[in-house]
């Protein structure tokens, strides 16, 4: 197919371009922005910024980072968090006019057994979370997310609709080829939840052009690449190498089927979810428990239970599949296959009842992929390649069990950019040597921290109270300044 070339003026060079406006590649460029680095450009594959995506919960190691990377952006995204939790009094609502404002409701996410006891409980409130950690918790949806930390930088700088097809590399800078192509998907749907899609989602090929598709090539000295999970910079440079294998993510070996919002649910149902489950809670997440089960509980589903403020109940699941179970398959075969992992995990009836209520419109799934943080470290490139860096999902994406994607995203845009920061600071960004040094020591910091993130994230659904806590102090009570050698 032919393609119409654009070529942006030829002497323009950044000093760094910013593959990815999710959050991993907008916090890269606040931080960038923040320390006097305005030389950049961010571009985006969305043929515009819309609402898409999941519910994101920012933890404190993620609040710490986005501190460190500009405090203006956590405070931003911190109301944005807190608006989102409690939407502003309108003042011209009577029941609300003159009543004092009263303290927000501490709750918790209780993880139980099938038996409706309590196993594990995670706070859910910003205070508990800043008392035992120095930090607190909020959660807003990706969408969200992406509009507060878009709108902190100038709006010239932040590109949609140009889609990085290739990256290559000489001496002088990095080229990176974008096609703009208004009839492409609207976004990418590696790097949202499209709560109301059917359809599965598969892994696109990275060179379809329309014949309405502009090329364009820009120039940097150095590229980040926060292009989500399905990474073409990664692919490209992976290709060839000795890690081809490892270009595209790998299957989790987990898949999600879900419907948040089931119309009606009979009375009864309600009430016996109700009284042996949810007491009171608007969310939990149920599974065997794995101390008293003698199964394989690693591959044991789970589900998650949600009552919706209307009060209509919803429902996650979390099963082990292969990875050809849910393509080509109608909404009602996956109902069904989602009721086959209850029945096969001995989970009571009326989880089984509540799964054959889904609407079968409402029904989406999603398969979890990952790029493993154990890759061996001895072969490169793993996360740089000459001028080039993955940060976020593009390095070490993976399911969201442990909700640590974009916490641990962060932590990348911040210690990248004091490495990005450095390297331009000592006036050597035509150094490559100055450059693989300062992006080898991102990754050496980075790394094993990130491969126990990963294993936790793939089990902590076995962890017992004491486990959970062990880890919550390992992970969110961190100085990042001192676990990072300064590199944040
Ligand atoms: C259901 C679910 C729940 C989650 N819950 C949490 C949670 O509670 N807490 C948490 O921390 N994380 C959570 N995550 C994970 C989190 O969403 C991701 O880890 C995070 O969004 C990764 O950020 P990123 O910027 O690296 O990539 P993305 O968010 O995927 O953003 C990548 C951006 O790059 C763009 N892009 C992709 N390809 C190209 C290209 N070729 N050219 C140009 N642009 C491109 C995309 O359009 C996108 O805007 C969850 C994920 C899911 C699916």
């Amino acid at each position: 197919m032919s393609v119409k070339q654009d070529f942006i003026s030829p002497e323009q060079v950044y000093d760094v371009l910013i593959v990815g406006a999710g959050p991993v590649g907008l916090a890269s460029a606040i931080a960038l922005y923040r320390r006097g680095i305005k030389n950049i450009l961010v571009i985006d594959r969305a043929s515009e910024f819309r609402r898409v995506g999941q519910m994101v919960d920012l933890l404190p190691n993620g609040l710490k980072s986005l501190k460190y990377i500009d405090e203006l952006a956590y405070l931003k995204v911190k109301e944005a968090g807190f608006e989102f939790r409690q939407p502003p009094n309108n003042p011209d609502d009577k029941n609300n006019a003159g009543e004092p404002e009263k303290p927000p409701q501490k709750r918790a996410w209780h993880h139980k057994n099938l038996q409706g006891n309590i196993i594990r409980s995670i706070p859910l409130d910003f205070e508990t979370w800043f008392n035992r950690y120095g930090e607190g918790r909020v959660s807003l949806p990706w969408f969200d997310l992406q509009t507060t930390l878009r709108n902190l930088l100038p709006p010239e700088i932040v590109l949609a609709n140009h889609r990085c097809v290739n990256v290559t590399e000489d001496s002088t800078g990095t080229q990176i080829s974008c096609v703009c192509d208004n009839r492409a998907p609207a976004t990418n749907p590696f790097a949202h939840w499209e709560t109301h899609k059917t359809d599965a989602i598969e892994i696109d090929s990275t060179d379809n052009f329309t014949s309405d598709s502009i090329q364009k090539n820009f120039r940097a000295k150095l590229v980040v690449a926060a292009d989500g999970i399905n990474s073409t910079i990664r692919q490209a440079l992976y290709k060839n190498s000795d890690l081809s294998q490892w270009a595209k993510p790998q299957y989790s070996d987990f898949s999600a089927i879900g419907c948040l919002q089931i119309d009606s649910v009979p009375d009864e149902i309600i009430q016996e979810l109700e009284s042996k489950y949810f007491q009171g809670d608007r969310i939990i997440t149920l599974y065997q428990d794995p101390i008293k089960s003698d199964s394989q509980y690693l591959e044991q589903p789970r589900i998650i239970l949600i009552r919706q403020s209307d009060n209509t109940l919803g429902y996650l699941l979390h099963a082990p599949l292969s990875l050809d179970s849910l393509p080509n398959k109608s909404a009602e075969e996956k109902i069904e296959l989602a009721v086959n992992v209850l029945e096969k995990a001995n989970f009571p009836l009326i989880f089984i009842r509540l799964v054959n209520l889904s609407n079968p419109e409402n029904l989406f799934s999603r398969p979890y992929y990952i790029h493993p943080a154990t890759i061996s470290l001895d072969s490169k490139p793993v996360w740089s390649s000459g001028r080039v860096v993955l940060a976020g999902d593009a390095a070490h994406g993976m399911p969201p069990f442990a909700a640590q994607g974009v916490n641990q995203g962060f932590e990348d845009a911040a210690s990248i950019a004091t490495a990005i920061a450095k390297i331009i600071n000592d006036n050597v960004l035509d150094d490559e040597k100055a450059i693989a040094n300062a992006f080898n020591q991102y990754e050496q910091i980075r790394r094993p921290f990130m491969m126990k993130i990963q294993e936790a994230t793939i089990k902590n659904h076995v962890w017992s109270q004491q486990q959970w806590e062990d880890y919550s102090e390992m992970v969110y009570s961190r100085n990042l300044q001192q676990a990072s050698g300064n590199l944040v």
